[in-house]
């Protein structure tokens, strides 16, 4: 299913998709701190918190989080057990340790500020791809696109893709196929869009076809069409 925008009609589609998309994104943005206020430390953090549990539930503890240890420097010298207090409800138990391991890392190879390069971004504990791409694309204000289970519910449904990855955020169609959608200098936007689109509209059980800007560029929605 690799090279499914290859041909100048879906390429064509694309840009249909994305105006409709940012469109509707205008009414239809969700607001969060972390997208307020976009420092690399701040942005890093959210993302790493947003990996196991919703973001309205992740609000107050980033918050709190954010206050407490306002630096990674502030992360580097933390309390283990206050630690997992305040990140424990976020499923995020286990991985404490290495929480505080990335504020020290960040402290003692890159003096205390978040790196920007991918390789150091991805060298840092408990940083993956995403996280990475999520850090360069909001806070360093890159054109990256972010795929994660979310974004991959949208792109199978609107392309009408399959995957046999048991992991299917892992997939590198869906990474290509999301670099390729996004709009030159617009990523950050594009892809708060795509996200809200996921959790406002095209819902995991029931998605709210007859509600969605881009039901027309949708190969699910063509499909199911009777049924929605
Ligand atoms: Fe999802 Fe339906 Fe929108 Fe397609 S039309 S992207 S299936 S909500």
């Amino acid at each position: 299913m690799g090279g499914v925008l290859s041909g100048g009609q879906k390429l064509g589609d694309a840009r249909v998709l994305r105006r409709r998309l940012f469109r509707w994104h205008r009414s239809h943005r969700r607001q969060f701190p972390w997208r307020k206020n976009r420092t690399l430390y701040r942005v890093l953090i959210a993302e790493l918190f947003l990996q196991r549990t919703q973001a309205k539930q992740v609000v107050p503890v980033f918050r709190s989080f954010v206050r407490r240890f306002s630096t990674p420097a502030h992360l580097a010298r933390a309390n283990l057990r206050l630690l997992l207090r305040m990140v424990k409800g976020l499923g995020l138990a286990g991985r404490v340790p290495r929480l505080r391991e990335m504020g020290r890392e960040i402290v003692r190879v890159h003096e205390g500020r978040v790196p920007t390069r991918r390789e150091d971004l991805l060298a840092l504990p408990g940083v993956g791809p995403y996280v990475a791409a999520a850090v360069l694309c909001f806070a360093v204000g890159r054109d990256e696109p972010i795929v994660d289970a979310n974004v991959v519910r949208v792109l199978r449904r609107v392309y009408g893709l399959q995957t046999n990855r048991s992991r299917p955020h892992t997939d590198n169609m869906f990474w290509d196929l999301a670099r390729r959608l996004l709009p030159k200098g617009r990523a950050a936007d594009f892809n708060y869009a795509i996200l809200d689109l996921a959790a406002l509209v095209c819902l995991p059980r029931k998605p709210r076809c007859a509600e969605c800007p881009v039901m027309v560029s949708c190969a699910w929605a063509a499909d199911h069409a009777e049924k929605t």
